[in-house]
């Protein structure tokens, strides 16, 4: 990628991603492969006015070494200086951009029980770091470029795989467009115009069907919040989570929840691929599943813990967005759920109820919002999926309808 493209790249996040103010913090976690990218996105930074941009390098090569070689008891206990680290985010009311690039497969061969057993652990010990960015005490944004791995792994036959996955994540970030800024600016208004009808018409719950056999009806949180791409920091700043993002989410009602549904889209987890499978869905929790591959990753992550039986969030997605014209299987959630209707199992977001991020967790349950130490998205927009909004009186509303928005 050109300097110059990296620069506008860069631009984009801080500007309308992390929203970073003058003389605030930075922290960019970035693979080692793309040190290219944490360098100028830290010079655009301190251009910008930040006060410190702090760099958190990871090496995948490492990671899988590291995984085949240490000890589960030494991998499972989390340092306090790896913890404090984390928190240090919060307390010092620092930005964080996370550059998600990840080989999809890198722990194929490592075992299910090693790799959840050190998941649980950290996310265990990071609970209350991800419960703060969850509920957007600090601003933080994901966004992606192209490592040599993954992109092997989404063009495996072509010479210019990098390429290729380097076009496509422009194109979903809109950075070919004239005026970046000013087409966000645009998208966000569209989504949060979406968002307005879904809050005015306060569903009790949402029924999707699909020819493939999702029949499931998800129950909707009382007090429940739709929201889009822009949100509201802690301090009353706004900024996009995600870059891409194309969706509309909200709270299920996560004990309320019934039928069954069809993934449409193999899900990247743990360094391992999870496809064709089912989940089989009673008063909110799972009651079976079926998967073609991955079966016994989809049985380590529902079994992780009381909450990642159930849903977490629901997010409205139509064919036609950037992502889902790409017509490209990324293997990277971050992109795959941006074409996508989706749910997720574990953790809803606080923010997604009424004045949800000043309630407790105990609150937050007693209205239904899902706790959990996981919140793993899985797609469920196959191009025929319709989805129906139901109200209390039984008035319904079509809000999807063969995989695109008609509302
Ligand atoms: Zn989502
Ligand atoms: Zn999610």
């Amino acid at each position: 990628m050109k300097k110059s493209q990296l620069e506008k790249f860069s631009a984009l996040v801080l500007e309308k991603g992390v929203n970073l103010q003058p003389n605030q913090g930075l922290e960019i976690s970035c693979p080692v492969e793309r040190a290219d990218f944490a360098r100028i996105m830290s010079k655009v930074a301190y251009k910008m006015g930040a006060k410190l941009v702090r760099i958190s390098y990871n090496d995948e090569i490492i990671d899988k070494l590291t995984y085949e070689n240490a000890k589960t008891e030494v991998l499972t206990s989390v340092p306090k200086w790896f913890i404090d680290k984390k928190e240090s985010l919060v307390k010092e009311n620092f930005c964080y951009v996370c550059l998600s690039s990840e080989n999809p497969s890198l722990f194929k061969n490592v075992s299910g029980e090693k790799l959840l057993a050190v998941s649980k652990a950290r996310s265990k010990a990071l609970k209350k770091y991800s419960d703060a960015i969850m509920s957007n005490q600090i601003r933080w944004c994901v966004v992606s470029l192209p490592t040599k791995d993954w992109a092997k792994q989404v063009f495996p036959t072509d010479k210019n795989a990098a390429k290729l996955l380097e076009d496509a994540i422009l194109y979903t970030m809109r950075l070919n467009e004239i005026d970046p800024v000013k087409s966000w600016e645009n998208h966000v208004e569209l989504l949060n115009k979406r968002a307005k009808i879904l809050n005015d018409n306060n569903f009790k719950y949402l029924h999707f069907t699909s020819n493939f056999g999702t029949d499931l009806k998800v129950g909707l949180s009382r007090n429940h919040v739709w929201i889009s791409a822009e949100e509201k920091s802690a301090d009353g700043v706004n900024f996009i989570a995600n870059m891409p993002t194309e969706e509309i989410f909200t709270a299920p009602d996560c004990n309320n929840v019934e039928g069954v549904v069809f993934s449409a889209k193999p899900l990247s987890y743990n360094g391992q691929i999870i496809d064709n499978f089912s989940l089989t869905f009673k008063k909110g929790s799972v009651v079976s599943f079926t998967a073609e591959k991955g079966y016994d990753c989809l049985k380590n992550l529902i079994n992780t813990d009381k909450g990642t039986k159930k849903l977490g969030e629901v997010a409205l997605i139509d064919n036609s967005s950037p992502v889902g014209k790409c017509n490209i299987l990324f293997y990277n959630t971050l992109f795959d759920e941006n074409a996508s209707c989706h749910l997720a199992l574990g953790k809803g977001y606080p923010t997604t109820v009424k004045n949800g991020d000043k309630l407790s967790i105990k609150q937050l349950k007693q209205l239904g919002v899902n706790d959990s130490i996981e919140h793993v998205d899985f797609m469920i927009g196959f191009s025929d999926i319709t989805c129906v909004g139901v109200k209390e009186n039984g008035e319904n509303l079509t809000l999807i309808k063969n995989g695109n928005w008609v509302i």
